[in-house]
This record gives C-alpha cells, structure tokens and sequence, in this order.
C-alpha cells in the first residue's frame, strides 16, 4: 500500500499498519493453535471534523479497530497517532492523559451505565476523573451537557432504569463528550434503539459535530445510519480494509466486490426498482485460518487464479477533494 487513504490534510488520528492478533491464553496451546487475526494491517485516517464509518460483516474486525484504537484492548502492532502523537508507546500514566481527548459511546446504553449512580453522577465521572473540577463546576458542566444532548436539568436526579433506550443513549453521549473530546468512537450507537429513535441519535451526533468540531469513527453495519452520517467509508473483510471512499461515490460507483455485494443487501425504498443482488457464496472464514491471497477470493463472484496466491494491495483508483476512493482488488 502507498499510503493510508485520508482526506489529504493533517489527520487528527493517523492508523497505520494496525494489527491485533488473539492468541490463546495458555502457552502450551499458542505454538500449536494460529492465532485469531482480527485485524490485519489496517491504515486509514481520521480528519478533525470528520465521520469515518468503519463497516463489514459481523466478525470482520471492525470493533475490534475501533478498540484497539483507543488500547481498550492492547494491539499487536502497528501506530495510533492522534495530533501526531504516538499512543501506542505511552505508558499507562501517559495514555491516560491522552484519554480526555478520546470517547467511546457504547452499542448498548444500558449496559455500559451503572445502574447505582445517577444520571447526574454518570455524566459527571469523567470529571471527577480527570482534572480538578470543583462540585459547583461539575454540577454546571452537567446540567450544561444535559442541555447539549437534549435532556432535562432535573433528569439528573434518575436512574438509567428510569430513562428509555433513546434517552440512556443521550446519557451515554453526555458522559463520552464531558471532558471536550477531539474523536469519539462511536459503536454501533444506535443499532440497539428503534428505528424512529436512531434517526434522533444520529441527528444529535451531527449537530454536536457541527458544533464542537468533533470527529467520529463510527462502526456499523446498518448502511442506511452509515450513508446518513459518514463523510467518508471504510469496509472492512476479515481483518483488512477492502476499500474506502468519499461516502457518494462509495454508494454511487463502490468497486470492490464485496462492497457491491454489502449494498445489494440494502433494501430500497421504492419496490418498483429491482437491484440485482449479488449472493456470497459460503460463511465468512475463519480469521484463525484466513483465505491465502485476497481474502474475499473464496466467495468472490469474480476470482481469478492470481486472486489465491497474492494478496492485492489497497490503492488509489481515483482522486477527489475528499480522499478519492481506494481498493484492495486485482481486477477493479
Ligand atoms: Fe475478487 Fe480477486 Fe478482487 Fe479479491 S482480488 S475481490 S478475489 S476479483
């Protein structure tokens, strides 16, 4: 790969080269068993301001980048820059430092919310955590956040149990934007809720972006949220990046084949238009035992004998104001 497919200017985070490998836990056992190749040299960027949706098949590894990304789990190898700076050799002291300036909003709102402390205690963790905030400063910094994601002052005073699905999400983006931070993780945030309440969230997360300049890496598997939010798209196939683009040409003229096949999946809204759909042949193999060469050549309509000896590269088939659009492919 020539380069990490970015927007061209200086990137707020910088991924290069990113892998995560699970080996098993008793050592015995690792020298004989390969390990689980979750992600697999990945590189991509994030620009201030900007939603770089992540999406695949469950399993692809794309939760997996986001956490490593933030070290909730440890990477293999590989660099995490953020402002250039890089966090993958800060030591814990210094990492938590730097956590001020990256959030995570969680799938599931109820499980990632004490149930014991209230939502006014919840929003104002992050503060009592980092930074010397008096009790008066908290409680005007959470009554202010409050406002921000369109909650009630006095719903400070109740419980997550008390809250719908939408409201506890709302919660959880209190909490996540508390300390002013530059990206936030974003995790499947609203494939839990209804549909006429994800629209509201992901209606929030733009205006907080336009905002507050926030940036977003926002994984997800629900196209029609990732179309609406994203500025740019990376999909991801069992530990690698197939392709990446602007977010319109992505959905107009995607030219991977696996990207095809995700969008002929997407249902459209007027059932007179018929779309050929293009149906994957077999499971998603195992990341323990990948395909050789192009990892997709076992269930691609397309595959050519080069396809299961050589891995194709990520490369840049067209330039654009927003990045252009690259792929992994040795035919498109
Ligand atoms: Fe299909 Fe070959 Fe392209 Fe892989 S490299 S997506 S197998 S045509």
């Amino acid at each position: 790969m020539s380069a990490a497919p970015s927007l061209g200017t200086t990137p707020l985070l910088e991924v290069s080269n990113l892998r995560k490998h699970f080996f098993s836990p008793q050592r015995w056992l690792s020298a004989a068993k390969p390990p689980i190749q979750a992600v697999d040299g990945v590189s991509f960027s994030v620009a201030r301001g900007e939603t770089l949706s992540l999406v695949g098949e469950s399993g692809c590894g794309k939760t997996t980048t986001a956490k490593s990304v933030l070290r909730l789990i440890e990477p293999t190898s590989g660099s995490v820059k953020l402002d250039g700076e890089e966090l993958l050799s800060l030591d814990a002291a210094q990492m938590r430092a730097h956590r001020r300036h990256l959030q995570i909003i969680f799938q599931d709102p109820y499980a990632s919310l004490s149930p014991r402390l209230s939502a006014g205690e919840i929003v104002a963790e992050p503060l009592r955590n980092f930074g010397d905030w008096s009790a008066a400063q908290r409680h005007e910094r959470v009554q202010w956040l409050f406002s921000k994601v369109g909650l009630r002052p006095d719903a400070a005073k109740k419980y997550p149990h008390e809250f719908s699905g939408g409201q506890r999400q709302r919660l959880g983006i209190a909490r996540a934007l508390a300390l002013g931070p530059k990206l936030i993780v974003c995790d499947e945030p609203v494939s839990a809720l209804d549909v006429s309440v994800q629209a509201q969230v992901v209606n929030l997360l733009q205006d907080l972006q336009t905002e507050f300049g926030l940036a977003y890496l926002f994984v997800a598997h629900d196209l029609a949220v990732v179309r609406h939010i994203s500025h740019r798209v990376a999909v991801m196939y069992l530990g690698h990046i197939v392709e990446v683009a602007d977010r319109d040409t992505l959905f107009k003229a995607a030219l991977h084949p696996y990207t095809e096949s995700l969008l002929a999946a997407v249902p459209l809204p007027d059932p007179r238009i018929r779309r050929e759909r293009i149906l994957l042949q077999g499971d998603l193999p195992s990341p323990a035992n990948p395909p050789p060469g192009c990892r997709f050549h076992t269930r691609c309509p397309l595959a050519q004998p080069v396809c299961k000896e050589q891995r194709p590269a990520l490369t840049q088939r067209s330039v654009n104001n927003q990045g252009g659009q690259w792929v992994a492919c040795h035919l498109r």
